[in-house]
């Protein structure tokens, strides 16, 4: 039996995927969406506040507002991990159809043949480097306050970074800490001027600027972090928990794989429209290469993605839509 074909395959299921999502299945396109973590990040996001329409909603129900959302709209959900692209020619060398592999949770593989393709694969939590910071993950070292503040109760806890993450997370994880170091390693945080702000006026919160962690400290879980410089006259700050913020990895090997073009950061390199090197394949949010990077502006490229993948199927109207475009 003949596979059937997609006329868009999103892959990624955060804000730009599913903002994709909605637009290309109300533009009456046949719309597949892969993505093992619905949500992607932005479910780790405490609160979001600048989300219009929202004056603070946990990043999760947000999300959930997407998946509703799209839902509703008939379009199914692949939870599954995208591990392999490529595009076939056919017959006429003006047409072509991509082929995505993924892998399911129990490991068995799925190929799906899609018109078009938009890539949101997003970015994963970078790690620091420290050493023995991957022997202590799970053990006092957390990639994600939202999923772990809570854990730490009454202990003092510590936090790498010096952007809107870590400074979200300092926010968040005081709730629960008797107290939180935010260890930054230059003379400055870049955070949001408002969310460095509600550092400095947090009684439970102390701004140690200039300093990279160089060790974690404990066996059998975290009793402290060793310092590049002296704290209170000691290179070892003790703390029961690190909290890593320093940003993302961005997850572009699939879109390398169809030989899109990437940067030096390997972000997928767009348009304004949105589109790659690749016709027939765009991309959007945190895997592209734009300056500014929020579940907004996400949002914003996976629409303009869906515009031109519907603009570029219209004008193969007359195209079947199994032979690709
Ligand atoms: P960013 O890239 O903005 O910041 C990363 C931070 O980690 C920087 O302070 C950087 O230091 C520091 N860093 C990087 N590597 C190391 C290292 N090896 N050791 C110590 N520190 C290190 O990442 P974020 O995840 O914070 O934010 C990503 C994007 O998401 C941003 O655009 C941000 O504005 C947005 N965002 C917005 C939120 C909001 O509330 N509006 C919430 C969360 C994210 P340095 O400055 O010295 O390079």
């Amino acid at each position: 039996m003949e596979q059937e074909t997609w006329d868009v395959i999103i892959v990624g299921a955060g804000s730009a995927g599913m903002a994709a999502a909605i637009y290309a299945a109300r533009f009456n396109l046949k719309t597949l969406i892969i993505g093992k973590v619905v949500g992607g990040l932005l479910n780790e996001s405490h609160n979001v506040e600048n989300y219009p329409g929202y004056k603070s909603i946990p990043g999760l129900d947000l999300m959930m507002n997407f998946k509703e959302h799209v839902d509703n709209l008939g379009v199914p959900i692949k939870e599954e991990w995208a591990i392999d692209a490529k595009s076939e020619q056919l017959n006429d060398d003006k047409k072509r159809v991509f082929i995505i592999t993924t892998k399911d949770e129990d490991e068995r593989e799925h190929t799906y043949r899609g018109r078009t393709v938009i890539l949101t694969m997003g970015t994963k939590h970078r790690h620091l480097g420290a050493k023995r910071e991957d022997e202590l993950a799970g053990k006092g070292v957390s990639y994600c306050a939202t999923c772990d503040a809570a854990f730490y109760r009454n202990i003092p806890v510590c936090i790498v970074g010096g952007g809107d993450s870590a400074a979200q997370a300092g926010e968040l994880v005081a709730q629960f800490a008797s107290h939180v170091y935010m260890l930054v390693r230059s003379e400055k945080m870049r955070a949001e001027p408002i969310n460095i702000k509600r550092l400095e006026t947090n009684k439970k919160i102390t701004i140690i600027y200039n300093t990279q962690v160089l060790e974690v400290l404990g066996e059998r879980e975290v009793t402290g972090v060793r310092l590049s410089t002296q704290y209170n006259g000691s290179d070892v700050l003790p703390v029961s928990g690190m909290f890593v913020e320093i940003g993302q990895i961005v997850q572009s090997e699939l879109a390398v794989k169809l030989g899109v073009k990437v940067n030096e950061r390997k972000e997928i390199i767009i348009d304004s429209d949105s589109q790659t090197n690749i016709p027939g394949v765009w991309a959007a949010g945190d895997v592209g290469n734009r300056k500014y990077k929020q579940a907004l502006t996400g949002a914003s490229e996976g629409a303009i993605a869906a515009f031109g993948a519907y603009a570029l199927l219209r004008s193969t109207e007359d195209q079947p839509s199994d032979v690709g475009y």
